[in-house]
């Protein structure tokens, strides 16, 4: 934690609400972390101000969050999300939003896909675009379309819309990088989560760039207000995992203890997903 002020105090960006509950100072970042009582959207309050945002990713945040030993990691995960992409939408174009050092962009390449990114970072830019020999632009989604770059079958926002000043409005410029009819394929974690519940403060989530968290609640609520139809979200670990075995569960007393406090948690209306996965179409010509 950096322990720099911020003092941009925000409404709700979902619904416009200003009354916020504020829940506590997350442990990790020492932010103050707040819950909109109009639609249960929960973030940071105050937030960074531009620059302090953009200071949060400098080059060294990509050796960081991006370290080479994970590598294969990676393109283990970017195949089988893939995989589940082309069961809905074949291959064609698509659009990494917040594209990270490229890999998602370099494997999607190998399977035949035209794939372009996006991030705010220079650094980004300019790894990703080394990584994947993809098109690689700097700027976020309300920057206009590059010259050539038509809009694409499929957008991904993989650890993308917390991180954004405005996740709200990101969404709503998604449209415009999208053919109607085009797939919207975004992965965030989930407020509403069993283990957001039990750990409070102490969630691994509240880490300073992270400034939004959304439950499945208010992001279906921000994808349907951004004008996007067929909205799906399911469990981040089963997207792209049809047929893969789980893990048989741990036995002892702890495990079974852990177990039944999380049954408890879903009782009380949390979700057993961390980590979700929304599915969203722009909806073709003519049924807008
Ligand atoms: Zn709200």
């Amino acid at each position: 934690m950096s322990g720099e002020v911020w003092s941009l105090w925000v409404d709700c960006r979902l619904c416009g609400s200003r009354d916020l509950r504020v829940l506590f100072t997350a442990t990790r970042s020492g932010r103050q972390v707040v819950r909109c009582r109009g639609c249960g959207l929960v973030f940071y309050d105050p937030q960074p101000s531009p620059a302090q945002a953009a200071a949060l990713y400098s080059s060294d945040y990509f050796a960081r969050e991006y370290p080479a030993e994970t590598e294969e990691g990676q393109t283990r995960l970017a195949h089988r999300r893939l995989t589940r992409i082309e069961m809905e939408a074949g291959v064609g174009s698509l659009l990494d939003a917040g594209c990270g050092a490229g890999r998602f962009l370099a494997v999607a390449r190998t399977r035949g896909w035209k794939a372009a990114g996006l991030d705010v970072s220079p650094s980004a830019v300019q790894l990703a675009a080394t990584t994947s020999g993809a098109p690689v632009y700097e700027g976020d989604l309300g920057r206009p379309l590059p010259p050539g770059q038509a809009p694409v079958d499929v957008v991904t926002m993989w650890d993308t819309l917390e991180h954004l000043a405005n996740p709200v409005a990101a969404l709503a410029e998604t449209t415009r990088w999208l053919r109607p009819g085009g797939l919207l394929v975004i992965q965030t974690q989930n407020a509403n989560s069993v283990t957001a519940a039990w750990m409070g403060r102490r969630w691994e989530q509240f880490v300073e760039f992270h400034l939004y968290h959304f439950s499945p609640w208010a992001l279906r609520l921000a994808l349907e207000r951004a004008g996007l139809a067929a909205v799906r979200i399911e469990d981040a670990d089963q997207f792209g995992d049809a047929g893969r075995a789980s893990p048989s569960p741990a036995h002892g007393f702890r495990a079974v203890l852990g177990r039944l406090r999380d049954r408890a948690w879903v009782l009380a209306g949390h979700d057993a997903f961390n980590v979700m996965i929304a599915t969203a179409r722009r909806p073709a010509r003519g049924t807008a």
